[in-house]
């Protein structure tokens, strides 16, 4: 009788460099592709995600019939569908790649209690457990992980090595994969991943010291929602990172490719820090800054989600973020910042509202980017440090190009306002199509006053835990 393995995939969408497909072929003459919809994860309302997801799922079905081998669909809670699928095709092994996150470690310690799992490393460079203090204990703060991380050696592998043909499945029961589609702009499957790799490689890796924090250029890779589902392998990319560094052409291309490494490498920290420490998805890492006093103003949230502040950097980013489903990284610093220290309004609101709506959303990296800008986490930028929306939006969007992508009311303001459209002259506003507080609305917010109750919030939970 032939042996059967199974390779479940769950956010590893991908044939190139991956372990659990390897081991699935290496141990199975025959291997079973499986993927199961867990209602569990599919009930949170991310309907980008959820379209990119069985997007990804028809181009890996398509990219494995086209070597002989098809997706096997299930829906159900995983430990059930698995003990099922052990039972009708004598399968000996699960193959999967290790997923990091709380509920995701759960599902698998209760499924490897039971049936014969066997994880392969996850969608990561180096796994949390190798990045350690001597004492083994977890790094903190992201520059001493670095260095760390750094020092270990970067497993090699081919990317050529998979093969052309894999062995067929035999007639098991599958479900239809749902309907969905990827968000505009983000084709979803490996093969695009591959293509915006090459093409991030071919030029723009080098470009990214002076491009990666301006909103109006295509300055960053948007990889984002493919290391997200695996359709590209994160070792892979820092692997070739790292070999554009070393043939960079100059000093400025080396730093280029130099920081764009530590993106990856800030992936990897805040997924350490979510395994080591789970509990940041409910609370702040900092205990002193777990009592900030909010405020609860549900029109004002609104207002933010809905991008009508009346500051256009913050308006143009969320209405990037609802309609397109991705967010530039500074775009995402200055809305997070706006909502949490000019608003004050709780963090996890704005943590929120993002895994709703991002491509990318990823619990590990989005609770580390909330909790950094709002100066509660880990590395945490200082809580006294408050990003001013309008000196944001003049260097990094100097022309304007990035708000009236967003913001149509805004399109024909020229650029001595287009920052600040408030200021402009009554006449000119009528001139322009923007009156404010009719066509736009007027800031929500004045900054000056909105930092000193921040502060003094921020004083308040401070001075609770000294207290204590
Ligand atoms: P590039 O600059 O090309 O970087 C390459 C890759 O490195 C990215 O695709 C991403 O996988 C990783 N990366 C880059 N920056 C970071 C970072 N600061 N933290 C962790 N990984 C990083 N990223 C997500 O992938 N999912 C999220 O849900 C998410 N939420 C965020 C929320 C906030 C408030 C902030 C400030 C940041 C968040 N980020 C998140 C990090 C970052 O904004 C995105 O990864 C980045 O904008 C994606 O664009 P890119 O692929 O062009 O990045």
């Amino acid at each position: 009788m032939a042996t059967v393995s199974i390779w479940w995939l769950r956010r590893d969408l991908r044939l190139t460099e991956n372990p659990a497909l390897q081991g699935a072929l290496e141990n199975g003459q025959i291997m079973l592709p499986v993927f199961i919809l867990d209602p569990a994860l599919l009930r949170r309302p991310a309907p980008n995600r959820q379209g990119f997801l069985m997007a990804g799922l028809r181009a890996l079905d398509a990219d494995l019939r086209a070597r002989g081998s098809r997706l096997i669909l299930r829906e159900g809670n995983p430990l059930a569908e698995l003990r099922r699928l052990l039972q009708e095709t004598g399968a000996a092994a699960i193959y999967a790649a290790e997923d990091y996150s709380p509920y995701a470690r759960r599902r698998d310690d209760a499924i490897a209690g039971e049936l014969p799992l066997f994880l392969t490393i996850g969608s990561i460079v180096h796994p949390p457990s190798a990045v350690q203090k001597a004492d083994g204990s977890p790094y903190t703060i992201f520059t001493p992980f670095s260095k760390a991380w750094k020092s270990l050696p970067l497993a090699r592998f081919a990317t050529e090595s998979i093969p052309q043909s894999f062995p067929t499945v035999p007639a098991f029961e599958s479900l239809l994969i749902p309907p969905g589609e990827a968000p505009h702009g983000f084709p979803a499957g490996e093969a695009e991943a591959r293509r915006r790799l090459a093409e991030f490689l071919a030029g723009p890796i080098f470009d990214t010291a002076q491009n990666r924090n301006r909103m109006d250029l295509p300055g960053t890779s948007a990889l984002s929602p493919y290391f997200r589902f695996g359709m590209l392998s994160p070792r892979e990319a820092a692997q070739a990172a790292i070999a554009a560094a070393q043939q960079a052409p100059d000093e400025a291309a080396r730093t280029g490719a130099g920081i764009w490494l530590n993106e990856l490498i800030w992936r990897d920290f805040y997924i350490s820090i979510l395994y080591f420490f789970p509990n940041v998805l409910k609370e702040a890492f900092k205990p002193s800054l777990r009592a900030i006093p909010w405020r609860s103003a549900p029109k004002e949230l609104h207002a933010w989600q809905t991008g009508r502040t009346g500051y256009p950097v913050v308006d143009a980013a969320m209405r990037q973020l609802v309609q397109s489903g991705w967010m530039h990284n500074r775009a995402r610093m200055i809305t997070a910042s706006f909502l949490v220290k000019n608003l004050l309004l709780n963090w996890q609101d704005g943590e929120r509202w993002f895994m709703r709506h991002l491509i990318d959303g990823d619990p590990a990296a989005n609770n580390g980017g909330w909790q950094w800008t709002a100066g509660v986490g880990t590395d945490a930028a200082p809580y006294f440090r408050i990003f001013n929306p309008v000196l944001q939006s003049v260097r990094f969007d100097p022309d304007g190009v990035y708000i009236r992508r967003w913001v149509p009311e805004l399109a024909l303001v020229p650029t001595q306002w287009i920052h600040t459209p408030w200021l402009m002259p009554a006449e000119l506003q009528s001139e322009f199509h923007c009156r404010i507080g009719q066509d736009y609305p007027a800031p929500m917010i004045e900054l000056s006053a909105s930092k000193e109750r921040t502060l003094a919030a921020y004083r308040t939970s401070k001075a609770a835990a000294d207290v204590l």
